[in-house]
């Protein structure tokens, strides 16, 4: 039986890979922060077959223990400060987590390193807010990178440390460029969802309005599930590399706000939408548009799931979970 090793596993990625990774017949180790961490509960209730184990990336002797007593295969670095706005606000913290968290996963690696004729291998979660003010368009593995948020900064030091680890040290490290991806289990930070919610919730009578910051961003929309499978796939190869995934279709924010509020049967989004400059952040990423043909080539990954069919899905959950609130009382 394989066995894969998750950072970030209460998170939305982490929880698609675990039920993925899960039925590939794996045994899935999922590192949890914190003391007495409330989503721990939630976890063991939701995945019963994920053998947690105590660890934080701020702190490389407890990835030592981790990756000593789940002895993986495979090691998913999913965890980070993963919100952008917050990014700006704890800067040094997200540098710290969402940076340099990554050498000390590696570094771990080092140390406890799996036997000499299966070397532990590494995916970590880039992204595409590397790009940040795109020097291209679309964007490809090859399109430099100019980042306009601290979680931009700390993910490219991310991603170079983990290509200088694989040149400097021969490790089998990959690193996927991932494009947004949404789905009913994205945080309600996060636009897509805060969206979906808030149009469920106004569709029942328990919201009044929506209040968001600039709509006038493009973004490359994919959903979760069909993403974490090219995680998988990256480890998987003859050879290490990096790899943007991505739908190739970029979408407004308005597109956005529209197709939900259509979604949840309500006509006219204008009626309860307003904009406020505290959701605005010190520097946008306008746009974003990855070209995934490196993936669809070499790894044979396509993505499943099109930006109509995810806002449905997201909003038809919202609804579910906001209805099934309300006849609890
Ligand atoms: P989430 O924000 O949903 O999950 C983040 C996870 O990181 C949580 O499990 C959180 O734990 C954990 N975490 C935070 N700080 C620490 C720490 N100090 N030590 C250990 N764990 C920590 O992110 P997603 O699942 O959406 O994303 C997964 C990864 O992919 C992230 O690295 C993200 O930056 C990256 N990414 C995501 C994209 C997207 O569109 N979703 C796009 C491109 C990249 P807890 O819940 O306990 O706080
Ligand atoms: P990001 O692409 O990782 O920053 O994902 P987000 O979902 O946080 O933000 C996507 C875009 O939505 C950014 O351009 C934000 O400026 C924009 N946006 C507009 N209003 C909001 C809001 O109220 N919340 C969030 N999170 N983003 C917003």
């Amino acid at each position: 039986m394989p066995r894969a090793f998750i950072t970030g596993i209460t998170g939305q990625d982490g929880r698609h890979l675990a039920e993925f990774l899960h039925a590939k017949g794996y045994e899935v180790f999922g590192m949890v922060k914190g003391q007495n961490n409330p989503k721990m509960t939630e976890m063991r209730d939701e995945f019963p077959y994920v053998q947690p184990v105590p660890g934080d990336l701020t702190d490389l002797p407890s990835l030592v223990k981790a990756l000593d007593q789940a002895q993986p295969d495979e090691v998913y670095n999913l965890a980070a400060i993963s919100f952008v706005a917050m990014s700006f606000n704890q800067a040094e913290l997200t540098a710290n987590v969402t940076g340099t968290g990554v050498l000390r996963m590696l570094e771990a690696i080092r140390i406890v390193g799996g036997s000499q004729s299966n070397p532990m291998r590494f995916y970590q979660a880039s992204s595409s807010e590397m790009f940040g003010k795109v020097r291209e368009t679309p964007q490809t593995e090859r399109t430099p990178f100019h980042p306009r948020s601290p979680y931009g900064c700390a993910k490219v030091f991310g991603h170079d440390i983990t290509v200088n680890y694989r040149e400097s040290y021969g490790m089998f490290a990959c690193s996927g460029i991932l494009f947004n991806h949404e789905g009913p289990r994205r945080g309600l930070e996060f636009v897509t969802r805060k969206v979906t919610n808030a149009a469920a919730r106004i569709k029942l009578g328990v919201q009044e309005d929506l209040v968001l910051g600039n709509l006038d961003f493009k973004r490359d929309w994919g959903y979760a599930g069909d993403y974490v499978k090219a995680m998988w796939m990256m480890l998987q190869q003859p050879e290490p590399d990096d790899y943007v995934i991505a739908t190739g279709e970029t979408r407004t924010g308005q597109e956005l706000v529209e197709l939900a509020f259509a979604e949840a049967g309500l006509d006219d989004w204008r009626r309860y939408v307003r904009q406020d400059p505290k959701f605005f952040r010190p520097a946008e990423v306008d746009l974003l548009i990855g070209d995934a043909s490196k993936a669809r080539e070499r790894l044979g990954w396509v993505p499943e799931v099109d930006f109509p069919t995810l806002v449905k899905m997201m909003v038809e959950h919202d609804l579910a979970m906001e209805r099934a609130k309300l006849d609890r009382g």
